[in-house]
Protein backbone atom coordinates (compact mmCIF):
# COMPACT_ATOMS: atom_id res chain seq x y z
CA UNK A 1 0.00 0.00 0.00
CA UNK A 2 0.90 3.36 -0.64
CA UNK A 3 2.46 5.14 2.19
CA UNK A 4 0.94 8.40 3.74
CA UNK A 5 3.06 11.41 3.02
CA UNK A 6 2.40 12.71 7.03
CA UNK A 7 1.02 11.04 10.32
CA UNK A 8 -1.39 12.68 12.92
CA UNK A 9 -2.09 11.46 16.58
CA UNK A 10 -5.57 13.05 17.70
CA UNK A 11 -8.45 13.42 15.89
CA UNK A 12 -10.62 16.15 17.95
CA UNK A 13 -11.91 19.54 16.49
CA UNK A 14 -8.50 20.71 15.66
CA UNK A 15 -6.90 17.63 14.37
CA UNK A 16 -10.29 15.93 12.28
CA UNK A 17 -10.21 19.16 10.32
CA UNK A 18 -6.40 19.76 9.99
CA UNK A 19 -6.62 15.83 8.48
CA UNK A 20 -9.18 16.36 6.19
CA UNK A 21 -6.83 20.08 4.97
CA UNK A 22 -3.81 17.73 4.59
CA UNK A 23 -5.82 15.38 2.44
CA UNK A 24 -7.74 17.35 0.15
CA UNK A 25 -4.19 19.30 -0.94
CA UNK A 26 -3.44 15.56 -2.00
CA UNK A 27 -1.17 14.03 0.69
CA UNK A 28 -1.82 10.34 2.46
CA UNK A 29 -2.61 10.88 6.40
CA UNK A 30 -2.52 8.05 8.55
CA UNK A 31 -4.79 8.86 11.74
CA UNK A 32 -4.84 7.64 15.19
CA UNK A 33 -7.42 8.49 17.84
CA UNK A 34 -7.13 7.47 21.67
CA UNK A 35 -10.40 6.34 21.39
CA UNK A 36 -10.83 4.60 18.56
CA UNK A 37 -14.64 4.46 16.87
CA UNK A 38 -13.68 8.42 16.32
CA UNK A 39 -10.72 7.42 14.16
CA UNK A 40 -13.97 5.40 12.31
CA UNK A 41 -16.19 8.05 12.69
CA UNK A 42 -14.06 10.24 10.66
CA UNK A 43 -12.51 8.33 7.81
CA UNK A 44 -16.55 7.09 7.11
CA UNK A 45 -17.69 10.70 7.64
CA UNK A 46 -14.48 12.13 4.80
CA UNK A 47 -16.43 11.19 2.18
CA UNK A 48 -14.41 11.89 -1.18
CA UNK A 49 -11.67 12.31 1.09
CA UNK A 50 -11.76 8.95 2.66
CA UNK A 51 -9.14 7.44 0.61
CA UNK A 52 -6.51 9.41 1.34
CA UNK A 53 -6.75 8.80 4.71
CA UNK A 54 -4.77 5.72 6.49
CA UNK A 55 -6.78 4.92 9.96
CA UNK A 56 -4.48 3.23 12.29
CA UNK A 57 -5.45 1.85 16.02
CA UNK A 58 -2.47 1.68 17.38
CA UNK A 59 1.09 3.54 17.31
CA UNK A 60 2.74 0.99 16.13
CA UNK A 61 0.66 0.99 12.67
CA UNK A 62 0.37 4.74 12.36
CA UNK A 63 4.26 4.49 12.42
CA UNK A 64 4.34 1.74 9.95
CA UNK A 65 2.06 3.67 7.13
CA UNK A 66 4.17 6.62 6.85
CA UNK A 67 7.10 7.19 4.43
CA UNK A 68 10.44 7.91 6.39
CA UNK A 69 11.49 10.02 7.62
CA UNK A 70 8.25 10.11 9.69
CA UNK A 71 6.44 13.12 10.50
CA UNK A 72 3.81 12.54 13.04
CA UNK A 73 1.58 15.75 14.23
CA UNK A 74 0.49 15.30 17.62
CA UNK A 75 -2.80 17.34 18.10
CA UNK A 76 -3.92 16.67 21.88
CA UNK A 77 -4.73 19.03 24.30
CA UNK A 78 -2.11 20.49 25.66
CA UNK A 79 0.09 19.46 28.99
CA UNK A 80 0.45 16.21 29.79
CA UNK A 81 -1.53 14.11 27.36
CA UNK A 82 1.62 15.59 24.65
CA UNK A 83 3.91 13.91 27.13
CA UNK A 84 2.36 11.05 26.95
CA UNK A 85 1.74 10.54 23.54
CA UNK A 86 5.56 11.47 22.65
CA UNK A 87 6.62 8.77 25.44
CA UNK A 88 4.56 6.36 23.29
CA UNK A 89 5.68 7.51 19.98
CA UNK A 90 9.60 7.02 20.97
CA UNK A 91 9.67 3.33 20.66
CA UNK A 92 7.54 3.25 17.32
CA UNK A 93 9.99 6.05 15.72
CA UNK A 94 13.16 5.67 14.25
CA UNK A 95 16.57 7.96 13.62
CA UNK A 96 15.22 11.48 11.25
CA UNK A 97 11.59 10.77 12.33
CA UNK A 98 10.31 14.11 13.26
CA UNK A 99 7.29 14.71 16.30
CA UNK A 100 5.43 17.62 15.40
CA UNK A 101 2.87 19.09 18.73
CA UNK A 102 0.27 21.30 16.54
CA UNK A 103 -1.25 22.01 19.94
CA UNK A 104 -1.34 25.40 22.60
CA UNK A 105 1.93 24.66 24.14
CA UNK A 106 3.34 26.75 26.37
CA UNK A 107 6.96 27.39 24.81
CA UNK A 108 8.97 26.18 27.54
CA UNK A 109 7.66 22.59 27.47
CA UNK A 110 8.60 22.90 23.81
CA UNK A 111 11.74 23.57 24.35
CA UNK A 112 12.52 20.90 27.22
CA UNK A 113 10.66 18.65 25.11
CA UNK A 114 12.94 19.35 22.29
CA UNK A 115 15.67 18.82 24.84
CA UNK A 116 14.78 15.38 26.20
CA UNK A 117 14.43 14.51 22.40
CA UNK A 118 17.93 15.79 21.72
CA UNK A 119 20.31 12.46 21.12
CA UNK A 120 17.45 10.35 20.25
CA UNK A 121 17.65 10.98 16.34
CA UNK A 122 13.98 12.00 16.76
CA UNK A 123 13.46 15.59 16.04
CA UNK A 124 10.93 17.78 17.36
CA UNK A 125 8.97 20.36 16.16
CA UNK A 126 6.62 22.73 17.85
CA UNK A 127 4.02 24.48 15.76
CA UNK A 128 1.72 26.90 16.68
CA UNK A 129 -1.90 26.84 14.64
CA UNK A 130 -4.11 29.82 14.65
CA UNK A 131 -7.52 29.72 12.72
CA UNK A 132 -10.00 27.95 15.31
CA UNK A 133 -12.18 25.32 13.35
CA UNK A 134 -12.69 26.74 10.13
CA UNK A 135 -9.09 27.48 9.73
CA UNK A 136 -7.84 23.93 10.05
CA UNK A 137 -10.56 22.65 7.77
CA UNK A 138 -9.40 25.35 4.95
CA UNK A 139 -6.21 27.12 5.79
CA UNK A 140 -4.69 27.81 8.77
CA UNK A 141 -1.92 30.35 9.85
CA UNK A 142 1.43 28.36 11.34
CA UNK A 143 4.28 29.46 13.04
CA UNK A 144 7.09 26.70 12.97
CA UNK A 145 9.56 26.75 15.93
CA UNK A 146 12.11 23.66 15.00
CA UNK A 147 15.18 22.86 12.81
CA UNK A 148 15.47 23.95 9.47
CA UNK A 149 16.23 20.56 8.06
CA UNK A 150 13.20 19.28 9.71
CA UNK A 151 11.16 21.98 8.62
CA UNK A 152 12.65 21.34 4.78
CA UNK A 153 10.92 17.95 4.93
CA UNK A 154 7.53 18.95 6.32
CA UNK A 155 7.72 22.35 4.30
CA UNK A 156 5.53 21.11 1.57
CA UNK A 157 2.26 19.80 3.26
CA UNK A 158 2.59 22.43 5.84
CA UNK A 159 2.84 25.49 3.42
CA UNK A 160 -0.29 23.94 1.07
CA UNK A 161 -2.38 23.54 3.73
CA UNK A 162 -1.90 27.00 5.39
CA UNK A 163 -4.00 29.67 4.67
CA UNK A 164 -2.89 32.10 1.59
CA UNK A 165 -2.60 35.86 1.13
CA UNK A 166 -2.46 37.06 -2.41
CA UNK A 167 -1.14 33.55 -2.92
CA UNK A 168 1.55 33.39 -0.32
CA UNK A 169 0.92 31.06 2.35
CA UNK A 170 0.65 32.10 5.81
CA UNK A 171 3.19 29.70 7.27
CA UNK A 172 6.84 29.79 7.77
CA UNK A 173 10.01 28.39 10.10
CA UNK A 174 10.51 30.87 12.79
CA UNK A 175 13.23 29.73 14.19
CA UNK A 176 14.26 27.02 16.65
CA UNK A 177 12.71 25.17 19.47
CA UNK A 178 9.99 27.25 20.70
CA UNK A 179 10.14 29.88 18.57
CA UNK A 180 7.06 28.57 16.83
CA UNK A 181 5.08 28.31 19.94
CA UNK A 182 6.06 31.41 21.47
CA UNK A 183 5.08 33.76 18.42
CA UNK A 184 1.57 31.48 18.71
CA UNK A 185 1.32 32.92 22.24
CA UNK A 186 1.88 36.40 21.95
CA UNK A 187 -0.36 36.13 18.69
CA UNK A 188 -3.07 34.56 21.26
CA UNK A 189 -1.75 37.36 23.84
CA UNK A 190 -2.65 40.43 21.07
CA UNK A 191 -5.66 38.43 20.45
CA UNK A 192 -7.37 38.88 23.64
CA UNK A 193 -5.89 42.78 23.52
CA UNK A 194 -7.70 43.35 20.12
CA UNK A 195 -11.16 41.49 21.35
CA UNK A 196 -11.09 43.38 24.68
CA UNK A 197 -11.14 47.10 23.02
CA UNK A 198 -13.69 46.05 20.81
CA UNK A 199 -15.81 44.93 23.72
CA UNK A 200 -14.74 47.88 25.19
CA UNK A 201 -16.33 50.04 22.64
CA UNK A 202 -19.17 48.29 22.20
CA UNK A 203 -19.91 49.08 26.25
CA UNK A 204 -19.37 52.67 24.78
CA UNK A 205 -22.05 52.35 22.40
CA UNK A 206 -24.59 50.00 24.70
CA UNK A 207 -24.28 51.76 27.64
CA UNK A 208 -22.79 55.28 26.77
CA UNK A 209 -25.15 55.94 23.36
CA UNK A 210 -28.25 53.86 24.23
CA UNK A 211 -27.67 51.60 21.26
CA UNK A 212 -29.13 48.14 20.90
CA UNK A 213 -26.72 44.86 19.08
CA UNK A 214 -28.92 45.58 15.93
CA UNK A 215 -27.89 49.45 15.63
CA UNK A 216 -24.82 48.35 16.79
CA UNK A 217 -23.29 45.57 14.05
CA UNK A 218 -23.58 47.88 10.82
CA UNK A 219 -21.12 50.36 12.83
CA UNK A 220 -18.79 47.54 13.51
CA UNK A 221 -19.69 46.44 9.69
CA UNK A 222 -19.46 49.83 8.34
CA UNK A 223 -15.71 49.84 10.17
CA UNK A 224 -14.76 46.79 8.67
CA UNK A 225 -14.81 48.16 5.27
CA UNK A 226 -12.31 50.51 5.72
CA UNK A 227 -8.88 50.76 8.30
CA UNK A 228 -9.78 48.41 10.85
CA UNK A 229 -11.20 45.63 8.46
CA UNK A 230 -10.00 42.36 10.52
CA UNK A 231 -12.08 39.01 11.19
CA UNK A 232 -12.18 40.01 14.55
CA UNK A 233 -14.23 43.25 13.58
CA UNK A 234 -16.55 40.99 11.04
CA UNK A 235 -17.36 38.31 13.22
CA UNK A 236 -18.40 41.07 15.75
CA UNK A 237 -20.53 42.73 13.29
CA UNK A 238 -22.52 39.27 12.61
CA UNK A 239 -22.70 38.24 16.21
CA UNK A 240 -24.64 41.35 16.71
CA UNK A 241 -27.02 40.71 14.20
CA UNK A 242 -27.68 37.06 15.26
CA UNK A 243 -31.01 36.35 17.15
CA UNK A 244 -30.96 33.44 19.53
CA UNK A 245 -33.51 30.81 18.27
CA UNK A 246 -35.06 29.94 21.53
CA UNK A 247 -35.96 33.65 22.93
CA UNK A 248 -35.99 35.91 19.29
CA UNK A 249 -34.00 38.21 21.26
CA UNK A 250 -30.62 39.31 20.16
CA UNK A 251 -27.67 36.28 21.30
CA UNK A 252 -25.61 38.51 22.89
CA UNK A 253 -28.23 40.31 25.30
CA UNK A 254 -28.72 36.34 26.37
CA UNK A 255 -25.08 36.05 26.25
CA UNK A 256 -23.74 35.74 30.30
CA UNK A 257 -20.82 38.35 30.80
CA UNK A 258 -18.26 35.90 32.04
CA UNK A 259 -15.74 35.38 29.78
CA UNK A 260 -13.28 32.18 29.61
CA UNK A 261 -9.65 31.90 29.04
CA UNK A 262 -7.16 29.15 28.06
CA UNK A 263 -3.77 30.52 29.31
CA UNK A 264 -2.13 31.64 26.62
CA UNK A 265 -3.36 35.53 27.66
CA UNK A 266 -1.81 34.99 30.80
CA UNK A 267 1.20 33.59 29.25
CA UNK A 268 2.07 36.27 27.14
CA UNK A 269 1.86 38.70 30.69
CA UNK A 270 3.83 36.17 32.18
CA UNK A 271 6.65 36.36 29.52
CA UNK A 272 6.27 40.11 29.14
CA UNK A 273 7.37 40.47 32.66
CA UNK A 274 9.75 37.90 32.65
CA UNK A 275 11.21 39.91 29.54
CA UNK A 276 10.84 43.25 30.98
CA UNK A 277 8.62 44.77 28.36
CA UNK A 278 5.71 46.27 28.88
CA UNK A 279 2.63 45.31 27.48
CA UNK A 280 -0.49 46.82 29.56
CA UNK A 281 -2.94 46.71 26.66
CA UNK A 282 -2.76 42.71 26.95
CA UNK A 283 -2.30 42.73 30.68
CA UNK A 284 -5.78 45.06 30.91
CA UNK A 285 -7.15 42.53 28.96
CA UNK A 286 -6.15 39.24 30.95
CA UNK A 287 -7.42 41.20 34.05
CA UNK A 288 -10.48 42.58 32.16
CA UNK A 289 -11.31 38.52 31.57
CA UNK A 290 -10.76 37.63 35.19
CA UNK A 291 -12.75 40.54 36.36
CA UNK A 292 -15.69 39.12 34.23
CA UNK A 293 -15.65 36.02 36.02
CA UNK A 294 -16.25 37.66 39.17
CA UNK A 295 -19.73 37.74 38.19
CA UNK A 296 -21.39 37.37 41.62
CA UNK A 297 -19.01 39.78 43.23
CA UNK A 298 -19.68 42.74 40.70
CA UNK A 299 -23.37 42.47 41.17
CA UNK A 300 -22.76 42.63 44.74
CA UNK A 301 -20.43 45.78 44.04
CA UNK A 302 -23.48 47.42 42.02
CA UNK A 303 -25.85 47.42 44.69
CA UNK A 304 -23.29 48.65 47.18
CA UNK A 305 -21.95 51.52 44.79
CA UNK A 306 -25.48 52.05 43.13
CA UNK A 307 -26.16 51.12 39.39
CA UNK A 308 -24.80 53.57 36.89
CA UNK A 309 -27.41 55.73 35.64
CA UNK A 310 -27.27 55.58 31.64
CA UNK A 311 -25.76 57.81 30.52
CA UNK A 312 -25.50 59.73 26.90
CA UNK A 313 -22.02 60.79 25.25
CA UNK A 314 -23.12 63.86 24.08
CA UNK A 315 -22.24 65.56 20.35
CA UNK A 316 -23.18 64.64 16.97
CA UNK A 317 -23.70 60.81 16.85
CA UNK A 318 -21.34 61.05 13.50
CA UNK A 319 -18.56 62.66 15.04
CA UNK A 320 -18.78 60.56 18.49
CA UNK A 321 -18.91 57.27 15.71
CA UNK A 322 -15.97 58.45 14.08
CA UNK A 323 -13.82 59.03 17.34
CA UNK A 324 -14.68 55.46 18.61
CA UNK A 325 -13.51 54.12 15.08
CA UNK A 326 -10.20 55.92 15.39
CA UNK A 327 -9.96 55.14 19.36
CA UNK A 328 -9.77 51.25 18.32
CA UNK A 329 -7.20 51.87 15.64
CA UNK A 330 -5.07 53.82 17.73
CA UNK A 331 -5.49 51.44 20.57
CA UNK A 332 -4.93 47.94 18.24
CA UNK A 333 -1.84 50.14 17.23
CA UNK A 334 -0.64 50.34 20.90
CA UNK A 335 -1.04 46.54 21.43
CA UNK A 336 0.08 45.58 18.36
CA UNK A 337 3.33 47.76 19.32
CA UNK A 338 3.56 45.56 22.37
CA UNK A 339 3.08 42.56 21.11
CA UNK A 340 6.19 42.65 18.94
CA UNK A 341 8.20 44.52 20.88
CA UNK A 342 7.60 41.16 23.02
CA UNK A 343 8.81 38.83 20.35
CA UNK A 344 11.80 41.48 19.48
CA UNK A 345 12.55 40.79 23.38
CA UNK A 346 12.66 37.49 23.69
CA UNK A 347 14.04 36.99 20.23
CA UNK A 348 17.36 38.32 21.55
CA UNK A 349 16.87 37.19 24.93
CA UNK A 350 16.51 33.47 23.67
CA UNK A 351 18.79 33.93 20.11
CA UNK A 352 15.88 33.11 17.89
CA UNK A 353 15.98 35.93 15.50
CA UNK A 354 12.74 36.00 14.89
CA UNK A 355 11.63 37.53 11.53
CA UNK A 356 9.72 40.06 12.39
CA UNK A 357 8.03 40.92 8.64
CA UNK A 358 7.45 37.46 7.81
CA UNK A 359 5.18 37.13 11.12
CA UNK A 360 3.52 40.12 10.54
CA UNK A 361 2.95 38.29 7.05
CA UNK A 362 1.96 34.80 8.04
CA UNK A 363 -0.75 36.31 10.30
CA UNK A 364 -2.07 38.58 7.66
CA UNK A 365 -4.89 35.26 6.49
CA UNK A 366 -6.09 31.97 8.14
CA UNK A 367 -5.33 33.35 12.13
CA UNK A 368 -8.05 34.80 14.44
CA UNK A 369 -6.14 38.41 14.44
CA UNK A 370 -5.71 38.47 10.40
CA UNK A 371 -6.36 42.27 9.02
CA UNK A 372 -5.62 45.02 6.73
CA UNK A 373 -3.39 46.52 9.12
CA UNK A 374 -1.16 43.53 9.48
CA UNK A 375 -0.24 44.13 5.55
CA UNK A 376 0.76 47.74 6.70
CA UNK A 377 2.78 46.49 9.61
CA UNK A 378 4.74 43.40 7.08
CA UNK A 379 5.57 46.75 5.13
CA UNK A 380 6.72 48.77 8.21
CA UNK A 381 9.49 46.42 8.98
CA UNK A 382 12.32 46.33 7.12
CA UNK A 383 11.63 50.35 6.74
CA UNK A 384 13.11 51.85 9.71
CA UNK A 385 11.47 52.47 13.10
CA UNK A 386 9.32 49.19 13.47
CA UNK A 387 12.65 47.08 14.56
CA UNK A 388 12.50 49.56 17.50
CA UNK A 389 8.91 50.00 17.93
CA UNK A 390 6.02 50.09 15.55
CA UNK A 391 4.79 53.29 17.68
CA UNK A 392 8.39 54.74 15.46
CA UNK A 393 7.66 53.23 12.32
CA UNK A 394 6.81 56.16 9.86
CA UNK A 395 3.15 54.92 8.45
CA UNK A 396 2.26 54.64 12.31
CA UNK A 397 3.34 57.28 13.12
CA UNK A 398 1.08 59.18 11.02
CA UNK A 399 -1.97 57.07 11.86
CA UNK A 400 -0.91 57.68 15.31
CA UNK A 401 -1.39 61.35 14.88
CA UNK A 402 -4.25 61.60 13.62
CA UNK A 403 -5.81 58.78 15.91
CA UNK A 404 -4.61 59.52 19.17
CA UNK A 405 -7.03 62.65 19.77
CA UNK A 406 -9.73 60.38 19.76
CA UNK A 407 -8.22 57.75 21.85
CA UNK A 408 -8.08 60.84 23.98
CA UNK A 409 -11.39 61.64 24.33
CA UNK A 410 -12.80 58.26 24.16
CA UNK A 411 -10.91 57.33 27.47
CA UNK A 412 -11.48 60.72 29.14
CA UNK A 413 -15.06 60.53 28.56
CA UNK A 414 -15.51 56.73 29.12
CA UNK A 415 -14.35 57.69 32.61
CA UNK A 416 -16.30 60.35 33.21
CA UNK A 417 -19.50 58.07 32.43
CA UNK A 418 -18.41 55.35 34.56
CA UNK A 419 -17.66 52.96 31.67
CA UNK A 420 -14.83 50.54 31.98
CA UNK A 421 -12.00 50.94 29.15
CA UNK A 422 -9.28 49.06 30.84
CA UNK A 423 -7.38 48.27 27.83
CA UNK A 424 -7.89 51.30 25.48
CA UNK A 425 -6.91 53.35 28.27
CA UNK A 426 -3.75 51.07 29.24
CA UNK A 427 -2.59 51.89 25.88
CA UNK A 428 -3.50 55.30 25.81
CA UNK A 429 -1.44 55.81 28.58
CA UNK A 430 1.51 53.38 27.13
CA UNK A 431 1.47 55.53 24.03
CA UNK A 432 1.71 59.00 26.31
CA UNK A 433 4.49 57.18 28.05
CA UNK A 434 6.57 55.99 25.63
CA UNK A 435 6.15 59.74 23.48
CA UNK A 436 7.12 62.08 26.51
CA UNK A 437 10.78 62.91 26.22
CA UNK A 438 10.98 63.37 29.91
CA UNK A 439 9.00 61.55 32.26
CA UNK A 440 8.32 61.66 36.11
CA UNK A 441 10.87 58.99 36.77
CA UNK A 442 13.39 61.47 38.05
CA UNK A 443 10.95 61.26 41.29
CA UNK A 444 10.75 57.62 41.86
CA UNK A 445 14.59 57.52 41.96
CA UNK A 446 14.45 60.52 44.03
CA UNK A 447 12.67 57.89 46.49
CA UNK A 448 14.67 54.78 45.75
CA UNK A 449 18.11 56.86 46.74
CA UNK A 450 16.17 58.74 49.78
CA UNK A 451 14.63 55.02 51.80
CA UNK A 452 17.33 52.51 49.90
CA UNK A 453 20.41 54.71 48.78
CA UNK A 454 20.19 53.30 45.18
CA UNK A 455 21.11 56.41 43.34
CA UNK A 456 20.71 58.29 41.04
CA UNK A 457 22.21 59.30 37.58
CA UNK A 458 22.02 63.06 36.87
CA UNK A 459 21.29 64.73 33.69
CA UNK A 460 24.41 67.27 33.40
CA UNK A 461 26.89 64.70 34.71
CA UNK A 462 27.98 60.47 34.19
CA UNK A 463 28.08 58.50 37.07
CA UNK A 464 26.11 57.51 40.46
CA UNK A 465 25.28 60.23 42.90
CA UNK A 466 22.96 60.78 46.05
CA UNK A 467 20.60 63.16 47.36
CA UNK A 468 21.21 65.69 50.42
CA UNK A 469 18.72 63.82 52.03
CA UNK A 470 20.23 63.89 55.33
CA UNK A 471 20.87 60.40 56.21
CA UNK A 472 19.69 56.47 56.21
CA UNK A 473 16.12 56.31 56.28
CA UNK A 474 14.67 53.26 56.89
P1 LIG B 1 -10.56 18.65 21.36
O1 LIG B 1 -11.02 18.65 22.76
O2 LIG B 1 -11.55 18.83 20.28
O3 LIG B 1 -9.81 17.27 21.07
C1 LIG B 1 -8.86 16.79 21.95
C2 LIG B 1 -8.12 15.61 21.34
O4 LIG B 1 -7.09 15.24 22.24
C3 LIG B 1 -8.99 14.37 21.13
O5 LIG B 1 -8.57 13.71 19.97
C4 LIG B 1 -8.68 13.56 22.38
O6 LIG B 1 -8.84 12.16 22.19
C5 LIG B 1 -7.22 13.87 22.56
N1 LIG B 1 -6.76 13.66 23.92
C6 LIG B 1 -7.15 14.32 25.03
N2 LIG B 1 -6.48 13.86 26.10
C7 LIG B 1 -5.66 12.89 25.65
C8 LIG B 1 -4.73 12.03 26.27
N3 LIG B 1 -4.49 12.11 27.57
N4 LIG B 1 -4.06 11.14 25.48
C9 LIG B 1 -4.30 11.08 24.17
N5 LIG B 1 -5.17 11.86 23.51
C10 LIG B 1 -5.84 12.75 24.25
O7 LIG B 1 -9.37 19.72 21.30
P2 LIG B 1 -8.95 20.72 20.12
O8 LIG B 1 -8.85 19.96 18.85
O9 LIG B 1 -9.79 21.93 20.18
O10 LIG B 1 -7.49 21.16 20.62
C11 LIG B 1 -6.33 20.40 20.40
C12 LIG B 1 -5.12 21.32 20.60
O11 LIG B 1 -5.20 22.40 19.66
C13 LIG B 1 -5.06 22.00 21.98
O12 LIG B 1 -3.71 22.17 22.35
C14 LIG B 1 -5.68 23.35 21.72
O13 LIG B 1 -5.26 24.33 22.65
C15 LIG B 1 -5.13 23.64 20.33
N6 LIG B 1 -5.86 24.63 19.53
C16 LIG B 1 -7.22 24.65 19.54
C17 LIG B 1 -7.89 25.61 18.77
C18 LIG B 1 -9.39 25.63 18.72
O14 LIG B 1 -9.91 26.63 18.18
N7 LIG B 1 -10.09 24.63 19.22
C19 LIG B 1 -7.15 26.60 17.97
C20 LIG B 1 -5.72 26.43 17.99
C21 LIG B 1 -5.12 25.48 18.77
P3 LIG B 1 -10.22 11.41 22.58
O15 LIG B 1 -11.09 11.51 21.38
O16 LIG B 1 -9.81 10.02 22.85
O17 LIG B 1 -10.78 12.11 23.80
Amino acid sequence: MEKAEIGLIGLGTMGSNLALNIAEKGHRIAVFNRTPEKTDAFVANAGTLRDRLVPCKSLAELAEAIRPPRPVIIMVLAGQPVDDQIAALRGELAANDIIIDAGNANFHDTVRRFKELEGSGLTFIGMGVSGGEEGARHGPSIMVGGTEASWKRVEKVITAISAKFKGEPCAAWLGPDGAGHFVKTIHNGIEYADMQMIAEIYGVLRDGLGMGPKEIAPVFAGWNKGRLDSYLIEITAKALEADDPKTGRPVVDIILDRAGQKGTGKWSVIEAQQLGIPATAIEAAVAARVLSSLKSEREAAEKAYGKLSVTTFSGARDEVLKDLELALLAGKIAAYAQGFAVMSGASKEFNWNLPMPTIARIWRAGCIIRSQMLDTMAEAFGKGGAEVNLLMAPAFIDMMKQAHPSLRRVVARAAEAGLPVPALSSALAYFDAYRQGRGTSNLIQAQRDFFGAHGFERIDAAGAFHGPWGGTQG
